[in-house]
């Protein structure tokens, strides 16, 4: 393994002091799930390690008004078995659950999943169906971004040089919702996926679908939402015909790769019965739910 000189910062603002003297020769170690994997195989070669894991202000779960601010550093663990995250957005504890072992969910951080930018990243599709928004630090400042604008391309974020993915913040719904997350991998556990279907949807006061959010991973260069599969939707009392069709626009609109973990049909193929299983499944969830008490 390539030796490198590791840094552990207190602060944000000594992990953005250290970034910025070592310029790209830097790369911020969080559960370094990814990041200690991809530096022993070469594919990666920092000279510094600023180590963030202590972090205060980029840590931790804030239930507040009508959203969920996460910590980027807060563990995969967390996410999985948080009485808040389990009540409000059962939808990301179940992601969650379903990424790596219990020892990687211990370690893992979900801005780590999400900074690393796999396409496969098990925490992207359900973020986005929950269309959670994203703070970044860096030495000019604080911004705020929706997630769907933080992929750029396989392993590419739109980080800039030095900054930090410091919060993750999370609209809650008031209105008759459910969810689901469904993830196909070769192996039944600690694989990646090789298709992962998230679906959030909402109720207008019947049964008529107001709100529908379908994202996919595993299936295009970046974690997506598929807005012409969630136009299908909206306005409608779920039908089978509807589900089927919100499937076909989803997986006409994927682009998916063949590689070791499944062929490009396959995927294809798989995303129209994910997501028709995932819609009936979080229809039937939100029709049985109440409508939501944010405390
Ligand atoms: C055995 C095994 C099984 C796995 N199974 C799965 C799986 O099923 N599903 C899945 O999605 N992943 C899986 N992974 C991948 C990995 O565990 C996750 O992606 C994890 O969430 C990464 O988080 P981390 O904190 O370990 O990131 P790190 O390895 O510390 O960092 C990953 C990258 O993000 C950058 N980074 C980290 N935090 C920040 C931040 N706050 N701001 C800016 N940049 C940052 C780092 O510089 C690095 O480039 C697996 C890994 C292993 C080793």
């Amino acid at each position: 393994m390539q030796s490198f000189e590791y840094r552990k910062a207190y602060s944000l603002q000594e992990a953005l002091e250290a970034a910025s003297a070592s310029k790209e020769a830097s790369a911020f170690l969080a559960g370094g799930t990814d990041l200690l994997v991809q530096i022993r195989e070469g594919r990666k070669q920092p000279r510094y390690l600023i180590d963030v894991k202590g972090i205060q202000e980029a840590d931790g779960l804030i239930l507040s008004g009508d959203d969920l601010s996460i910590g980027a550093l807060a563990s995969i663990r967390t996410l999985e078995t948080s009485p808040s995250v389990l009540e409000k957005v059962p939808l990301l504890a179940q992601a969650a659950a379903r990424l790596g072992s219990v020892q990687i969910r211990h370690r893992a951080t979900i801005g780590g999943n999400l900074c690393n930018a796999s396409p496969s990243a098990d925490m992207a599709p359900a973020l986005l169906a929950l269309e959670a928004q994203a703070e970044i630090c860096g030495k000019t400042g604080r911004r705020v971004i929706d997630l769907d604008k933080f992929f750029v391309g396989p392993g590419a974020t739109g980080l800039g040089d030095g900054e930090i993915l410091t919060r993750l913040k999370i609209p809650l719904s008031r209105k008759r919702h459910g969810a689901e997350y469904y993830k196909l991998s070769t192996r039944k556990a600690m694989d990646l996926a090789f298709v992962g279907v998230a679906v959030f949807l909402e109720l207008d006061g019947g049964d008529r679908i107001s709100k529908a959010r379908i994202a996919l991973g595993a299936v295009s260069p970046t974690p997506v939402r598929v807005p012409s599969a969630e136009k299908r939707l909206e306005g409608e009392v779920l039908s089978l015909e509807a589900a089927r069709e919100s499937g076909e626009l989803a997986a006409q609109s994927c682009k998916p790769i063949s590689d070791l973990r499944a062929s490009a049909k396959y995927r294809r193929e798989m995303v129209r019965e994910l997501c028709l299983q995932s819609l009936l499944a979080a229809y039937s969830q939100a029709k049985c739910s109440t409508e939501g008490k944010i405390e």
